[in-house]
């Protein structure tokens, strides 16, 4: 009787073993997208075997199952056992269904085995994991035989690395292939790049080609910042300590003050070809006609044609021998517009060339325009979005939240960011630290980071009114770049930061308004961080902060190469 009890025992626990691995190990088959020409054939070869032998009592092909789920549940690990990537059903992302007691009591004996079996083990520190299983894991994640056929093929040269994504049709595998590839050419080991979690198809054709992972860069929040009446919580990328917490502060010193009151000044992109004419004369001539305001209609109907949203506003040019720089200036809509305006100008000189043939366009770009690059020209004329934002703080304020006195701070700013700036022979940098705020917003809102070159150009202005009881601060700042459509606004994380602000993608009602409203938050939250680090330094906190938020408590000597 007791032998029968135990024969039924086992078979029951032995289904149900089979269940939960034939279970997990479609889970980590779905998982593995890298493979997803593999994973559905295995998915179904292990679903079709589980299912035609789900009835039998037989304790022997019970066993076999077992044996057998085990094998292919190790083979299709997710590293993230939680996570059922890109299930079944569609859905992206699936968490395992809550047990049942009698799953949890199966899995508690069968980890009670693997207790048994590695008593004796080594224990891996950091995860508890028997040193046995964690070599086991990595063997799980060697690339399959087909990706190892494509790895050889690339090492050799035989197949372009960059001809990957069309050649596989999968965008992720691609990156997991180079990535394996670089890795073995190099003999460096890139773990610690993640290179799960991003959407490489999304990256396709718009935002960086041969993509091998993706760094992390966390991101703060500062916040409630008041800006003409409404609150912005501002998202920024950054790894240097301090900078969220400082411009916190500041936000914090404005908010209480009734908030900061910002002005668009200006809204256009540009862009300078460079031509080159036999003679000076006739570059002038040039000159003239552009200068012509009959001619800017015609030629500003033709630009026009390029896109819905470029508007011609002006052409400037400037003249050095028999080359002409001409500028052109457009609004842009929500896009930072750098495409857009390139587009118009190239119009625009195909037109020009039947009045004057002799023109040779050396460059749609002649760096008058000028991108990432610091110029006067952005300076004074401004590129993209020019903004003045200002705030009037109060003496408490100053006292209690910035912790210094306003007389300071007047002078602390005419002796560093006007005088010190001008005996640093500086072009746009009057000011503490505006490319820190504005790298670190880009960064979160998928700006092209480069551009913080130009768009940090700011002149930051402190003075006392009020008989000394209150301090007005101003930034101004000629040449904010950004956009809220095209380039890396649209990948998943920035979108994020951008709808937090209230400006993803294309405004419908009136185009343009959300990256306006962006340039402003910039600046807004460029006032509250002059605000707090100028209030540190006459303060002298500055170094005592970073000692405390900024510094490398960890052995740097330690990391893997
Ligand atoms: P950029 O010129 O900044 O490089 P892109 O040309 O890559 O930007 O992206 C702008 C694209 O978005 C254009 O094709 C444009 O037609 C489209 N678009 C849709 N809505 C808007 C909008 N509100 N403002 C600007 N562009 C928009």
């Amino acid at each position: 009787m007791s032998n029968v009890a135990f024969h039924i025992a086992k078979r029951v626990v032995q289904k149900e073993r089979v269940r939960t691995l034939c279970r997990r190990t479609l889970r980590n088959a779905r998982g593995r997208a890298l493979h997803r020409h593999l994973v559905y054939s295995n998915v179904d070869v292990v679903h079709e075997r589980f299912h035609a032998n789900k009835h039998t009592d037989d304790v022997d092909t019970n066993g076999r199952m077992i044996v057998d789920g085990k094998a292919k549940y190790g083979k299709w690990q997710h590293n993230d056992r939680y996570v059922v990537l890109r299930a079944h059903d569609g859905s992206k992302f699936t968490r395992n269904p809550t047990p049942s007691s009698r799953a949890i009591f199966t899995s508690f004996m069968s980890t009670v085995s693997v207790f048994k079996e590695n008593i004796n083990a080594t224990l891996d520190r950091k995860s508890g994991v028997p040193i046995k299983q964690v070599e086991k894991k990595d063997e799980e994640i060697a690339p399959m035989e087909e990706d190892e056929a494509v790895i050889q093929s690339v090492i050799s040269g035989k197949t372009p690395s960059y001809s990957l994504e069309s050649k596989l049709g999968d965008c992720k595998r691609a990156a997991f292939i180079r990535r394996v590839s670089l890795e073995r050419v190099t003999g460096k080991s890139l773990d610690g790049l993640p290179l799960d979690g991003l959407d490489y198809e999304s990256i396709l054709g718009q935002c960086c080609e041969m993509p091998v992972g993706y760094i992390q860069i966390p991101v703060g929040i500062v916040g409630p910042m008041l800006l003409d009446g409404e609150e912005f919580w501002v998202p920024m990328a950054t790894t240097e300590g301090c900078l969220v917490a400082s411009t916190n502060r500041g936000c914090k010193a404005t908010y209480t003050s009734g908030g900061a009151t910002s002005i668009l000044l200006k809204d256009g992109m540009t862009r300078a070809p460079v031509v080159r004419f036999g003679t000076a004369r006739r570059a002038a001539d040039l000159k003239f006609f552009l200068e012509e305001p009959r001619n800017f209609e015609t030629l500003a109907s033709v630009f026009n044609k390029s896109s819905r949203f470029g508007r011609l506003q002006n052409i400037r040019s400037s003249i050095a021998g028999k080359n002409l720089y001409i500028r052109f200036t457009c609004s842009t809509g929500d896009a930072m517009g750098m495409n857009m305006v390139s587009k118009g100008v190239q119009n625009v000189l195909d037109h020009l060339k039947a009045d004057f043939p002799d023109m040779d366009v050396i460059g749609i770009s002649g760096n008058y325009c000028s991108d990432k690059k610091p110029a006067a020209v952005n300076w004074i004329e401004g590129r993209g979005k020019s903004v003045v934002c200002e705030a009037i703080i109060n003496e408490e304020i100053v006292k209690n939240v910035l912790k210094t006195d306003i007389a300071s701070l007047v002078e602390l700013n005419m002796l560093k960011n006007l005088a010190g700036s001008a005996m640093a022979g500086a072009l746009g940098g009057f000011n503490a630290h505006a490319s820190n705020i504005v790298s670190a917003v880009y960064l979160a809102t998928g700006q092209d980071p480069a551009q913080n070159i130009e768009s940090s150009h700011c002149i930051t202005m402190m003075e006392a009114v009020n008989d000394g009881k209150d301090l007005h601060a101003s930034v101004t700042m000629p040449s904010i770049e950004v956009g809220t459509v095209g380039g890396g606004t649209q990948l998943a994380s920035q979108a994020a930061c951008l709808n937090l602000l209230g400006v993803k993608g294309a405004n419908k009602e009136s185009a343009g308004s959300n990256a306006r409203r962006l340039a402003k938050v910039v600046a807004a939250a460029v006032l509250a961080g002059e605000l707090s680090l100028m209030a540190a330094l006459t303060a002298g906190q500055l170094v005592k902060s970073h000692m405390k938020y900024n510094r490398y408590s960890k052995d740097v000597t330690a990391a893997k190469s």
